[in-house]
């Protein structure tokens, strides 16, 4: 915490998370407190500090939005209390976000303030669906414009009948509730009927879904096509260029949800993967990854550590949880047998060790315990002392075959996987997802006690699994497995996912 508070107005940009600038970033992930108007920004919500404070100033279930000066107000207290605050605004915070008051009121009372523009809805949805605002010798200008206000009432401050002479591009935010009057009042101020429009709805974000027809259909196309808000509405030439320059069809899940059963500190690479390629990604952490308090038999493997001639990891979770017991001890990895062999059940948990400054000498051709007695099996291991480091409840096919050929094999238990409890929300929206991703048995097992039988029955062409072991049990818990990766790594996942979505539809 910082002595001296200060407020930092933040562009989000319009949705996709990547969307948000490198300062907005910065200074999201120092902020004490951050400030939002609706959960929707969950993903920029996840750069936060874990201890930050994270406020809702939108609509929360059960809650009252607060009102502006209620936010003016919080933005004030928050930086008074010392406290570094970030108020994250969708798009650009000055373009309709209202941004300005909240500038003022931080003003007002001499606190530090920054702005950090954002990228704003009323260009990056248009885009997001192949609209360029301006187009050479198409449109020359573009007018943002709020459709907040209704075109039909005298009061109005917006001048209808001006923009609809204005040349170039009409931009118009917050106007689904009044598209059909807003048409026709710019229609009999002059605009053709025939002029191209378009309605772009969450633009960028992977749910992003958008129509295109003239000015005098497209209320009646958009409410066909269901689209509501947010979206942004385009009239003008520009609108028919869609169908030439759109170029979200080019990521192959671009319109699907993918849900992420991954324990929420390893989800990050495969929920970054799958958004890439256009996925919604839903995290739902089912299990947590602990460290068991009092792994049976460390002191006496730690005391023995030097004595291994080879060492196993199953997983990147054993790496540092080996690498944590022995700092504790306040050893590191040169403890460890110059001579030891160092095996990693796969190219993640290689690379975990490489960055604690250990090779692995081998990483089998299969990520699995069977993999690994399959790359041993020309070597005696008569009476080599082995030390298998592993997770609790994990599978003794390696320990077996690795006794069974005659090495000496101490297991030593350092985490386990424990359940995690997400809302019943977030399970509801999952079992509503396209696509579910199994990395672990563990996350299958939990998954199913947190879904029921039944439910998990009705997975059908839907579960998608990192391997074979994985796959089983998916399959003991009646849950059909769509696909299956190979090699059994999070790319290999994300690969078998892509290639079997691609066979149903895009
Ligand atoms: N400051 C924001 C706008 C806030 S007003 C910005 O610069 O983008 C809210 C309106 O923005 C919505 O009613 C909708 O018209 C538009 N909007 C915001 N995000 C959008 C998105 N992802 N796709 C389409 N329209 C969006």
């Amino acid at each position: 915490m910082t002595d001296v508070g200060w407020v930092a107005l933040v562009g989000a940009g319009p949705g996709d998370p990547g969307l948000i600038t490198v300062r907005g970033r910065e200074l999201l992930e120092v902020a004490d407190a951050v400030v939002v108007d609706r959960l929707g920004t969950e993903a920029l919500v996840a750069l936060c500090r874990p201890d930050a404070r994270i406020i809702d100033a939108g609509k929360a279930p059960g809650r009252q939005a607060l009102t502006q000066d209620q936010i003016n107000q919080t933005l004030v207290d928050l930086a008074r209390e010392g406290l570094g605050v970030v108020r994250l605004k969708g798009g650009d915070p000055f373009v309709f976000g209202r941004g300005g008051e909240e500038a003022m009121a931080v003003n007002a009372d001499g606190l530090p303030l920054e702005i950090v523009p954002g990228i704003t809805s009323a260009i990056a949805a248009p885009g997001a669906a192949g609209i360029p605002v301006t187009h050479r010798a198409v449109a020359t200008s573009f007018t943002v414009v709020t459709g907040h206000e209704d075109p039909t009432k005298p009061s109005e401050q917006t001048d209808w009948d001006a923009l609809a002479r204005t040349p170039g591009t009409l931009v118009i935010l917050m106007g689904m509730g009044r598209l059909a009057s807003i048409a026709d009042r710019l229609i009999a101020a002059g605009r053709p009927e025939g002029q191209p429009a378009g309605v772009v709805q969450w633009g960028t974000l992977p749910r992003q879904r958008q129509v295109i027809a003239t000015l005098g259909t497209i209320a009646r196309a958009a409410a066909d096509a269901d689209l509501g808000n947010p979206a942004v509405v385009v009239v003008g030439e520009v609108a028919a260029l869609s169908p030439e320059i759109d170029w979200r069809g080019f990521r192959p899940l671009a319109g699907r949800s993918v849900v992420v059963t991954r324990a929420r500190a390893q989800a990050s690479e495969l929920s970054r993967r799958l958004g890439q390629l256009g996925a919604e990604v839903i995290e739902l952490p089912v299990i947590r990854i602990a460290p068991l308090a009092e792994p049976p038999g460390l002191m006496s493997v730690l005391g023995r550590i030097g004595d291994y001639r080879m060492v196993v990891l199953t997983s990147v979770n054993g790496v540092d949880a080996l690498c944590a017991r022995l700092a504790d001890r306040g050893a590191d990895v040169r403890a460890i047998h110059r001579d030891a062999r160092i095996v990693a059940i796969g190219p993640a948990t290689a690379a975990r060790l490489e960055g604690r400054g250990l090779r692995a000498d081998l990483v089998p051709d299969a990520f699995l315990a069977e993999g690994i007695l399959a790359a041993l099996d020309g070597d005696d291991l008569t009476g080599v002392p082995v030390l298998v480091a592993r997770a609790r409840g994990a599978r003794p096919t390696l320990v077996d075959g690795l006794t069974a050929r005659g090495a000496r094999v101490d297991e030593l238990e350092l985490y386990e996987a424990v359940a995690d409890a997400p809302d019943p929300d977030r399970i509801t929206r999952a079992l509503d997802a396209d696509y579910v991703t199994f990395t672990a048995s563990s996350t299958v097992r939990r998954f199913v006690e947190l879904v029921g039988p039944d439910r998990a029955a009705r997975m059908s062409g839907r579960a998608v699994s990192i391997g074979p072991v994985t796959s089983a049990t998916l399959r003991d818990g009646a849950i059909p497995v769509f696909a299956e990766a190979d090699p059994h790594t999070i790319p290999g996942l994300v690969d078998a996912l892509c290639r079997a979505a691609g066979g149903d539809g895009q």
